[in-house]
C-alpha cells in the first residue's frame, strides 16, 4: 500500500493525501488553502474521495472536480455543510469579481455525488469512518486493503464540549500499519474546557457590568452555535443576567437549521431538546444596523478580516467599555482580530485607530492538544505516524514526545511511502 502526501504538510491547509493498492486508487480528503481558491494543483485521477469534515481546508477543492461525477464519501453533516461553505465560498468570490469559473450548480453537482455513508467498500479496499469530535459531523478514516490498515484522524479532539462529544479512543482501530495524525496544537498544552469556559463568561460578565459591549468573532460553521448555546445557556442558568445577545451571519442561521434536523450528531442532551439550535436569549439578525446597544454579539468572520465583525471591531475597538473576545486559536499574521490584539490598533482605509476595548483570546479550539495527540497515540500503538497539518514546529515539538514509542515521519509534499 502507497501513502502520498499532497498537501496539508508541514502546514495547515490543502490537506489531501493519496492511499493507493493495486486495485484502488482513493484520497483522504480535498481541500484548499484558504485564502487562495485558485482551486488547482492537486491530482483529481482518485476512485473515490473520502472527507472527513466540512472545512474547506479539508473539502473545498471538491468544486474543481464538479463537472466529472466523482465519488465522495463523508457523513450526513459533512455534505449538508460542505454544500452551505461551497455555496458561500463561490458567492464571495463572484462578489469580489474574480474570475471563479465555478456556479451554485456545480455545488449542486457535489452534493449530488456524494454517497452518505459511515462506511464503504471499493475493489480490493474498505474505508470506516469514526466520530473525530472536532466538528459536528467530522470524522477519521481507516482504510484497509492489501493486508494493511492506515489510521487517518482528520482534525480532532478528545475533550467534550457542551455540543459534541469528544473522539472515543476504545472504538478506534489498534495497531495499525501507519497512523495519519493532524498537529495543529502539537506543542501547546490548553486548560480544561470547563475552566477556558468559565473565563469566557467571566470576561462577558465584567463587560455586562460596565454595560459595554462583547464583540465574539467566530466561525459560522459550529463555534458560533457552540458559543450561541455556551451564552444562552448561561442567561438560562443565570450565571450571566439578561442582556441583548445576536447572531449576525445568514450563514451561521443555515447552519443552526442544519443542526437542529441533525440532532443525532450531537451530545445526548442535546439530542433530547427539540430544537437545541433555536436559542432562548439569542437572536438571529440579518444586519449589524439592527442591533440595539449595549449588545453581545456573535458574528463573522472569526478572524475579523470581513463583514460584521470587522464593522463592529472597527466601531466599538475604541470604546474601554467594550471587549472583543477572541476563540480562535489561531490568527492569520495580518488578520486585523492579530493586529488589534498584538498592536492595539485597527486599521480604516489606511489610518490607525487605537484600541481601548477590551481584547483577549480565550480558545476555545476543536483541536486537540499536545496530551490528546499522545495520548491517541499511546492508545492506538502505530507501527508508524505521519505528523501533518501543522506548523513545522509544532510537529517537532510532539514528535519529541513520541519517538519512544511510534516509528515518526514528517512527510514532505509529494513524498510517497510504501507501507
Ligand atoms: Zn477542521
Amino acid at each position: 500500500m502507497n501513502i502520498q502526501f499532497h498537501g496539508g504538510v508541514a502546514e495547515v491547509g490543502g490537506s489531501c493525501i493519496g492511499v493507493e493498492t493495486d486495485d484502488a486508487r482513493i484520497a483522504l480528503d480535498y481541500g484548499i488553502k484558504v485564502g487562495d481558491e485558485a482551486l488547482n494543483g492537486l491530482p483529481s485521477d482518485f476512485d473515490v474521495f473520502v472527507i472527513s469534515h466540512a472545512h474547506l481546508d479539508h473539502s473545498g477543492n471538491l468544486l474543481s472536480l464538479a463537472s466529472g461525477n466523482p465519488v465522495i464519501v463523508g457523513s450526513k453533516m459533512t455534505r449538508e455543510i460542505t454544500g452551505d461553505l461551497l455555496l458561500d465560498m463561490v458567492k464571495i468570490q463572484h462578489m469580489k469579481g474574480n474570475n471563479f469559473p465555478y456556479t451554485n450548480h456545480d455545488v449542486e453537482n457535489i452534493k449530488r455525488s456524494w454517497w452518505v455513508r459511515e462506511a464503504a467498500a471499493l475493489p480490493g479496499m474498505s474505508i470506516q469512518l469514526y466520530p473525530a469530535g472536532h466538528v459536528a459531523g467530522a470524522r477519521m478514516i481507516s482504510v484497509q486493503g492489501d493486508g494493511k490498515e492506515i489510521l487517518y484522524t482528520g482534525d480532532f479532539c478528545l475533550h467534550d464540549t457542551m455540543i459534541l462529544e469528544g473522539a472515543q479512543l476504545e472504538s478506534l482501530p489498534k495497531n495499525p500499519d501507519a497512523l495519519i495524525i493532524e498537529t495543529t496544537y502539537g506543542g501547546t498544552t490548553r486548560l480544561k474546557r470547563s475552566e477556558l469556559v468559565d473565563l469566557f463568561l467571566k470576561r462577558i460578565l465584567d463587560t455586562i457590568e460596565r454595560e459595554g459591549n462583547v464583540l465574539l468573532p467566530a466561525f459560522a460553521f459550529h463555534r458560533s452555535q457552540e458559543i450561541a448555546k455556551i451564552v444562552d445557556q448561561a442567561m438560562a442558568d443565570s450565571v450571566l443576567p439578561d442582556y441583548r445577545v445576536y447572531i449576525v451571519s445568514r450563514l451561521a442561521r443555515r447552519i443552526a437549521q442544519h443542526f437542529n434536523s441533525n440532532k443525532q450528531f450531537f451530545t445526548e442532551e442535546i439530542q433530547e431538546q427539540k430544537y437545541p439550535f433555536n436559542y432562548r436569549h439569542v437572536k438571529h439578525l440579518h444586519r449589524t444596523k439592527q442591533i440595539k446597544e449595549p449588545a453581545i454579539v456573535i458574528c463573522t468572520s472569526g478572524f475579523g478580516h470581513a463583514g460584521a465583525s470587522l464593522r463592529l471591531l472597527t466601531e466599538w475597538a475604541v470604546d474601554e467599555d467594550n471587549s472583543v473576545l477572541i476563540s480562535s486559536g489561531y490568527l492569520p499574521p495580518e488578520s486585523p482580530l492579530r493586529i488589534a490584539k498584538e498592536k492595539g490598533e485597527v486599521i480604516e482605509n489606511g489610518s490607525r485607530i487605537p484600541v481601548r476595548a477590551e481584547v483577549d483570546q480565550i480558545e476555545l479550539s476543536g483541536h486537540a492538544d499536545q496530551s490528546e495527540l499522545e495520548k491517541l497515540i499511546r492508545t492506538v500503538k502505530p507501527k508508524r505516524t505521519f505528523l501533518v497539518h501543522g506548523e513545522v514546529e509544532q510537529a517537532y515539538a510532539l514528535s519529541e514526545k513520541i519517538s519512544g514509542i511510534t516509528e515518526v515521519h514528517i512527510p514532505e509534499k509529494e513524498e510517497t511511502f510504501t507501507i
